[in-house]
C-alpha cells in the first residue's frame, strides 16, 4: 500500500521507519487518531497515519 507523505508533528521525517507497534502491545494505538500503524522507539512513539509524535 502506498502511503501518502505526511507531516510529522515534530518536523522530522520518520516515513522510512518500520511499523513495530505489534511488538509493543501496550502502545498499539495512536492516542490521537487510534491508528495502529505506529513506530515505537526509545525516544518517541510515531504515528504514520496522522503524523503525531509523542514522547
Ligand atoms: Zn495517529
Amino acid at each position: 500500500m502506498v502511503r501518502t507523505k505526511i507531516k510529522y508533528s515534530d518536523g522530522n521525517d520518520y516515513s522510512s521507519l518500520k511499523i513495530n507497534s505489534h511488538l509493543h502491545p501496550e502502545y498499539d494505538e495512536c492516542v490521537c487518531c487510534g491508528s495502529n500503524e505506529l513506530t515505537i522507539t526509545g525516544q518517541a512513539d510515531i504515528c504514520h497515519d496522522c503524523g503525531y509524535v509523542y514522547t
